[in-house]
């Protein structure tokens, strides 16, 4: 199906056509013609499978359709609420490409960063508003942003506003939106807590369901080299001499992780970044710009500042730490593989995380295939070997590394300790 068969009008077909897209994604074959028709929406889908269009192209008609019957200036018809300043910025991003053609406008807010610019913005008028729930209801309060003409409300990631502790904000912001108006609401998981919140903003909604993990995670390489914990680093530089890496998301359990690598890699001459909860905001962004313009070939990030980061034609996402939550994993290697593109995904395992890598195959149903080829192989043993692995001999140097000159045969199962439960911190 193309994206003829939706009845988009002329100026959105035009801007699809320049983005060079042919075809909807399932979430938008499905949503797009549910909000054409004006009705609620419950989207149960995350951030890779072309949501944000799946909202932004029939928002952008609405208005479009609408327009002459707008007074002169500009009011907000349309507000799109999402957790995280990334997020905020690609949506508003996809705004401006989709909607090139229509004339709309739409203004980003986010905290993190002096008020005036946004606040200029929106005193020369707009017709779409999208926001980070902080900033948002500080502005409402200065009198910079009046809701009264939202005609479209758009709740993005609702679990995660939950997970930052946003919950209180956002109900704040929708007593202040007009009772008639039409909702959609987005989020990847649905615990019910969210799905009470859901209740209070929508009214008879159709819903929609993607699942994207199975199908994205089958079109990524992925592989796990086990290294033990002091050699993580020479691993990694030895990975990233290879020049069929183009751009690589590494991502690691904390800031201080995040940085060390940027700093080590730098060191090796490896061009690198890093990107975490500590940075400034401005800081952050030139960062991912200019991973994004490939002025970077690396990005050191940690879960929390990685979160939604949308970037086209990533080729590696790199696990210098494995996640303690399977989830994570799918969601990392999900940052590659977009929109159906192919990518590759590389897990450096110690041996104190085989534990986290065994739930992850666990997860996804399958074994990640193990690289034994590698300079830093680990001394200690590899159990739960995978019934098909990247290569199944072990080579002789190997073996020798492993199990010393003298060894007949492999050593009796050590005990790597118990299990240390981290969290994601940022
Ligand atoms: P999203 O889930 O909204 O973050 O979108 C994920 C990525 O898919 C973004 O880079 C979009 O530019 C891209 N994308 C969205 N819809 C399409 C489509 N129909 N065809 C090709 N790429 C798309």
């Amino acid at each position: 199906m193309s994206f003829d068969k939706i009845n988009l009008i002329r100026p959105i077909q035009k801007a699809l056509a320049e983005e060079g897209y042919k075809n909807p994604t399932p979430i938008q074959k499905r949503a797009i013609p549910i909000i054409l028709d004006k009705k609620d929406l419950l989207g149960c889908a995350q951030t890779g499978t072309g949501k944000t269009a799946a909202f932004a192209l029939p928002i952008l008609q609405h208005l479009y359709n609408e327009k002459s019957s707008v007074p002169k200036r500009r009011v907000i018809r349309a507000l799109i609420v999402t957790p995280t300043r990334e997020l905020a910025i690609q949506i508003g991003d996809s705004f401006k490409t989709y909607g090139k053609h229509t004339g709309l406008k739409n203004v980003v807010v986010f905290g993190g960063v002096k008020q005036k610019l946004q606040t200029d913005r929106l005193l020369e008028g707009v017709d779409i508003l999208v926001a980070t729930p902080g900033r948002l209801l500080d502005l409402m309060e200065q009198n910079y942003i009046i809701l009264n003409h939202i005609k479209l409300f758009v709740l993005d990631e609702a679990d995660r506003m939950l997970d930052m502790g946003f919950i209180n904000d956002v109900k704040k912001i929708i007593s202040k939106l007009p009772a008639k108006r039409q909702s959609l609401f987005f989020s990847a998981t649905m615990p019910p807590e969210i799905i009470k919140l859901a209740r209070t903003i929508l009214v008879k909604p159709a819903k929609v369901e993607i699942t994207p993990e199975q199908p994205t995670v089958e079109a990524i390489r992925q592989s796990v080299y086990h290294v033990s914990k002091p050699d993580k680093k020479n691993l990694l530089i030895h990975l990233l001499k290879d020049p069929s890496i183009e751009s690589a998301l590494v991502f690691t359990r904390t800031k201080h992780g995040a940085n060390n690598v940027a700093r080590i890699l730098n060191r090796a001459k490896i061009h690198a970044d890093a990107i975490h909860g500590n940075k400034s905001q401005n800081a952050r962004q030139k960062a991912l710009n200019n991973f994004k313009l490939k002025e970077t070939r690396v990005l050191v990030a940690t879960d929390i500042a990685a979160r939604g980061i949308d970037i086209d034609e990533l080729s590696h996402v790199i696990n210098y730490d494995i996640p303690n939550i399977p989830e994570t994993y799918v969601h990392r290697i999900g940052r590659t593989g977009r929109a159906g593109l192919g990518g590759a995904a590389i897990s450096l395992c110690d041996g104190e995380e085989r534990a986290y890598l065994k739930d992850i195959n666990k997860m996804i149903s399958k074994t990640i295939p193990i690289v034994e080829d590698h300079p830093y192989i680990s001394a200690e043993p590899v159990f739960d070997k995978p019934k098909q692995s990247v290569k199944k001999t072990v080579s002789k140097k190997t073996k020798l590394k492993r199990y010393g000159s003298s060894a007949k045969s492999k050593p009796k199962r050590k005990n790597y300790g118990s299990r240390n439960v981290w969290t994601n911190r940022d």
